[in-house]
């Protein structure tokens, strides 16, 4: 009788010693819904995410809608049906997640905005992002310090605007920066936007295509630049930066006397870091996804542990009905004298990634 009873006790021990720490380890599942993969920061994101969710004891359920809205609509709606605790949303376009998150807030799901702020809703808890009218800034600061390096010689510099996806409240934010610095030069004359293109109504580039900014350069180069030359551009994100340079490239800009003009970015993608030291591109803006990537996580495991995630601003997301607690990430401006530093310094590329 002892036997068995210290053998029960022994097979026991030994199941719970098997099942309990797996019981103890899930601390629940939380959805992470990413816009595309078109572009390689996006994919950071969400893979850091998991990472760190899995480590931390969560089950990440990980989707990217490929720019697709309906996509998007039909993977949150799965992750609310499954049991997702948190979701965590880098929306398509910030303003048609309305119904599904009225759902999720129905099924007690909490809501984080990943870097996008999610527009028209009540049912948006928290916001991670970067200081986003300061990509704009630095930005247009970059610009205007390649005017003066690259193009010292002629005023008033041509400049050209392009602004990312009218459906991504952030491309407001890095317009608004931008013009911040720009809007004064063209004021004084300094600067002339020769194609009279400006305004997000005017600039903006849909799902932030690189094709279409590609095309509207050559369009612009056509119509507006025959005989004269364009000395800077603005570009917000670093995958219509390669399409406007390559516009650029194809009617003679960077051989004989057309130089290549300013042309900024974001992102500090590989091919556009490659670009900069190529001395083509001029500059990015290098948002580390990674430290994002920890807030979220860092956010959702205070929410999920009944703690009020820390926010560091509580004033400046207002998202058509409310304002959203929000933590801002500072971004940093790399142009050649800096790019290798910052990026390798950071970890965040090997040498051999940038060299080759
Ligand atoms: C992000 C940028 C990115 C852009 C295009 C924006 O919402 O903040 O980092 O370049 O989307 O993906």
């Amino acid at each position: 009788m002892k036997l068995i009873t210290s053998l029960l006790a022994a097979a026991a021990l030994s199941v719970a010693s098997f099942v309990v720490p797996a019981f103890a380890q899930d601390k629940g599942t939380v959805g992470i819904s990413m816009p595309t993969k078109t572009s390689t920061r996006w994919i950071s994101d969400g893979e850091t995410m998991e990472k760190l969710f899995k480590e931390a004891g969560y089950t990440p359920d990980l989707q990217f809608a490929d720019d697709d809205i309906p996509n998007q609509l039909a993977q949150i709606e799965n992750m609310v049906t499954k049991g997702a605790k948190v979701l965590i949303i880098g929306a398509i376009d910030g303003t048609t997640l309305s119904d599904i998150l009225a759902k999720a807030h129905e099924a007690g799901v909490k809501v984080i905005a990943y870097d996008r702020l999610i527009r028209d809703s009540g049912n948006v808890d928290y916001y991670a992002t970067f200081d986003n009218f300061q990509v704009g800034v630095l930005q247009a600061t970059s610009l205007v310090d390649g005017l003066k390096k690259n193009f010292a010689g002629v005023k008033p510099w041509n400049v050209e605007l392009f602004g990312g996806s009218p459906d991504d409240n952030n491309a407001f934010f890095f317009y608004d920066g931008a013009m911040s610095v720009l809007q004064p030069l063209i004021d004084s004359g300094d600067i002339v936007v020769k194609s009279g293109q400006q305004g997000m109504d005017q600039v903006g580039t849909l799902r932030w295509d690189g094709a279409v900014a590609q095309a509207r350069m050559e369009n612009l180069l056509s119509s507006t630049y025959t005989d004269a030359q364009v000395n800077g551009v603005l570009s917000p994100y670093d995958g219509l930066s390669i399409g406007i340079l390559s516009a650029l490239k194809g009617v003679g800009y960077g051989s004989g006397d057309l130089k290549t003009p300013v042309v900024t970015g974001q992102d500090a993608e590989l091919p556009s870091v490659k670009s900069i030291l190529a001395d083509e591109q001029y500059s990015s803006i290098f948002k580390d996804t990674r430290e994002l990537a920890k807030v979220a996580v860092t956010m959702t495991d205070a929410i999920l542990g009944g703690k009020e995630p820390e926010v560091n601003d509580t004033k400046t997301y207002d998202n058509g009905v409310k304002v959203i607690p929000s933590y801002l990430l500072k971004p940093v401006a790399v142009d050649k004298t800096n790019v290798k530093d910052v990026l390798v310094g950071a970890g965040y590329y090997t040498e051999d990634q940038i060299n080759n």
